[in-house]
């Protein structure tokens, strides 16, 4: 018999951990420590589970970075106790919190995997105990008594993703992620199948966990649309202590010549404001330069998001401001791949 690795269960909240009272039909929070008593089958798994909840769970739309430092520091302050993490948090913001705790967890050589559910636990056709034991499953895959998986991943439906290459798609299917730019790392079918060449491994395994806390969400989203006015645009500079953009453009990184559009972008990046050009296709990349659409804005400075997604631009924006950087080192960073979130 193989080890019998040891999971952290850390719950913040989400329909996954709540009940249905079928007098009153409201859902209500349940007591997450007794998670045994809702998923009896959990103790048939080869693996020793804990469960540590937030005070007071959260729906994941109150979410913010105070509460991804408290994720992340429950899974620093564990890490050498636990074998793998299971993070159970509301799928609306899902996206969001995986992809800064990617970034938070530099050297990571453990599995944390987020999982949810769109039906509560105690509902009679719950996705809530399939995502939640196959997630368990594939945290505690051990091989050579190492964890097969070694970053950040997001469970849903039959599907392991890695977290930040994710976008929340539907409010009403179980399946209710996307990873358009990089395949499932696991397909859990009759077997697990584990994606082995795509999985993301340590450069220095000597390294240990560092854990990055200084978010900086002094940031906004700019999102672009026909007939977009200035003063739309001229808004953002009202906004104290404004020091990075995240701009969605059309297609491979589009956006208008108009040149009232264009000087207010130079503005901002003349005052040390760091705009980045994402796409707002759900699939495909930024290509800065391909059209003339988009030569202006490299002309300008704006940094290539390539073919990351939102919610990872946010998170890396906040992760990469809280870092002191130069100009230059900002811009590099952001256009590398530092947790496997965009392509070289
Ligand atoms: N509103 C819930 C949340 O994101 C939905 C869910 O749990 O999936 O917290």
């Amino acid at each position: 018999m193989t080890k019998k690795p040891k999971i952290l269960i850390v719950y913040t909240g989400g329909t996954i951990g709540m009940v249905k009272d079928y007098k009153t039909g409201a859902l209500r929070a349940f007591d997450f420590s007794q998670i045994s008593n809702k998923i009896p089958e959990l103790q048939q798994l080869h693996c020793d589970i804990k469960t540590i909840s937030f005070d007071e769970p959260i729906d994941s739309s109150n979410m913010n970075v105070n509460y991804y430092v408290s994720i992340a520091e429950i899974i620093a302050d564990n890490y050498s106790i636990f074998d793998g993490f299971v993070v159970l948090t509301g799928s609306d913001t899902m996206s969001y919190t995986s992809s800064a705790i990617s970034f938070m967890l530099e050297n990571l050589q453990k599995p944390v995997i987020f999982t949810g559910s769109q039906l509560p636990i105690g509902d009679l056709r719950t996705d809530a105990k399939e995502n939640l034991i196959t997630s368990i499953q594939i945290a505690s895959t051990l091989e050579n008594n190492e964890p097969v998986i070694q970053e950040v991943g997001l469970y849903f439906e039959y599907k392991l993703y890695r977290a930040n290459r994710t976008t929340k798609i539907s409010a009403e299917q179980f399946e209710a992620f996307a990873s358009m730019n990089y395949p499932p790392l696991v397909e859990s079918g009759v077997h697990l199948n584990f994606n082995y060449p795509i999985l993301l491994r340590s450069k220095n395994k000597e390294e240990k966990l560092i854990f990055r806390k200084k978010l900086d969400n002094n940031i906004a989203i700019l999102k672009l649309f026909p007939g977009i006015t200035k003063k739309v645009v001229e808004s953002y500079k009202h906004i104290d202590g404004l020091k990075g953009i995240v701009l969605e453009t059309y297609g491979s990184g589009n956006a208008p010549t108009q040149k009232w559009f264009l000087n207010l972008l130079e503005e901002f990046v003349n005052n040390g404001i760091y705009i980045v050009n994402v796409t707002q296709c759900e699939g495909g990349s930024v290509i800065l330069g391909h059209y003339e659409t988009s030569s202006d804005l490299k002309r300008i400075g704006v940094i290539d998001g390539k073919d990351i997604t939102t919610e990872t631009a946010v998170a890396k924006m906040m992760y990469l401001l809280g870092e002191n950087l130069t100009k230059d080192q900002f811009k590099e960073y952001f256009e590398l791949p530092l947790r496997g979130e965009i392509n070289k």
